[in-house]
């Protein structure tokens, strides 16, 4: 087959587009020109339909009713992991034989392409319609190797991982409905990971998530009475501050966050605004890897476990406030000692009113403390 794209990114990346039998589109990022070819052979089977956008009308926020990924792979053994390339016994989502980093379309997707007259309702109330759940998912395998994870890749490959995710922002802000779009990971199975395999997941909404919508407020005021970004400004008090850091170098700056919510709560943003991934400059794009590394080799230092957290990415939306709202990435980890999880039980599930039962300050140190 002659018709894949191969295109040239930064840091000497090259992206190759192929098709699965299903007709989905998976992406290989590489470090250097590798020959990609192998055919996806899986039998076709029936792609889910979309799911349901509802407005909870108490609230006026968006659910997502995605029922059709009740039947979703759960925990397979890890001979026949779905992200592992494809092996004599295995045929896997990925049809290659090994790869470096592959990106493709959720098999059941929260959220999919909808019809090109799609358009989200105006808000009212009980009346206002049912539509589908217009979007788009995909799932990001940062590694080939089933055993490793996102703290102990080598820089080079987190550096693909980073293209993949510009790459990945860049496009799917092309697509139809998007209106915002999010990187993020789970790790663990105490944060629901139904897959162990190293990777992390890509939902691209077409409207603005609850959280998106009151930091953009937030940060909108923020800028219209002092002219500069609010995150510059936290970032600048962190700096003042120092007790909260808990890695840093030229580009990037990893700290617990003032008014952290969880017990091991840690943020990782760029020093100068950026709005989001696709508008990082390729050197804030090479530096970003060893701040991430550190950060998460010292959570998993604090009780000398594999820490499950949720690694988030918050960027600008696609159309709306991209001169306030910047790039960060928000770690945060349910467990607060070996055996012990923080739930979100009745304050923080019923009125988001988080309880923190440690400081940020101390919680730093700790992280400071992890020899690495
Ligand atoms: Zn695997």
């Amino acid at each position: 087959m002659s018709s894949e794209k191969s295109i040239s990114l930064s840091h000497g990346i090259v992206r190759q587009d192929r098709k699965l039998s299903d007709g989905r589109t998976i992406s290989y990022y590489d470090s250097k020109s590798i020959v990609r070819e192998a055919v996806d052979s899986r039998p076709v089977e029936n792609r889910p339909g979309l799911g349901e956008l509802r407005l909870d009308a108490l609230t006026n926020e968006w659910v997502v009713m995605a029922a059709h990924r009740q039947t979703r792979a759960f925990l397979p053994p890890k001979e026949l992991c779905p992200l592992c390339p494809t092996k004599p016994g295995l045929q896997s989502e990925i049809p290659e034989s090994s790869y470096e980093v592959a990106v493709f379309e959720n098999l059941s997707p929260s959220l999919a392409i909808a019809a090109s007259n799609w358009k989200l309702p105006e808000l009212d109330g009980l009346n206002t319609p049912v539509v589908d759940a217009a979007g788009f998912c995909e799932v990001l395998c940062y590694t080939d190797d089933h055993e490793a994870n996102f703290g102990t890749l080598s820089l080079e490959q987190i550096r693909i991982v980073m293209e993949a995710w510009r790459d990945r922002t860049r496009e799917i802000s092309k697509l139809p409905h998007i209106a915002h779009i999010f990187p993020f990971e789970n790790r663990g199975v105490e944060v629901g990971v139904t897959l162990h395999h190293p990777h992390g997941q890509i939902y691209a909404y077409s409207y603005l998530p609850p959280r998106v919508e009151k930091m953009l407020k937030v940060a909108g005021d923020h800028f219209a009475k002092n002219s500069r970004p609010l995150i510059s400004d936290i970032i600048a008090r962190e700096i003042k501050d120092e007790v909260r850091i808990v890695a840093q170098n030229s580009d990037w700056i990893a700290y617990v966050p003032f008014a952290s919510r969880y017990p091991f709560e840690i943020h990782i943003a760029p020093k100068v605004f950026t709005a989001d991934l696709a508008e990082l400059s390729d050197a804030q794009a090479d530096s970003f890897g060893t701040v991430a590394k550190e950060a998460l080799q010292r959570l998993d230092g604090v009780f000398g476990i594999e820490m499950a957290y949720m690694a988030s990415w918050h960027q600008a939306p696609v159309n709306v406030g991209r001169d306030v709202l910047g790039l960060h990435m928000q770690i945060t980890s349910i467990r607060r000692a070996p055996g012990k999880l923080k739930y979100l039980a009745g304050s923080e599930s019923a009125m988001q009113a988080f309880i923190m039962d440690m400081k940020p300050e101390q919680s730093a140190a700790q992280l400071r403390d992890v020899k690495i």
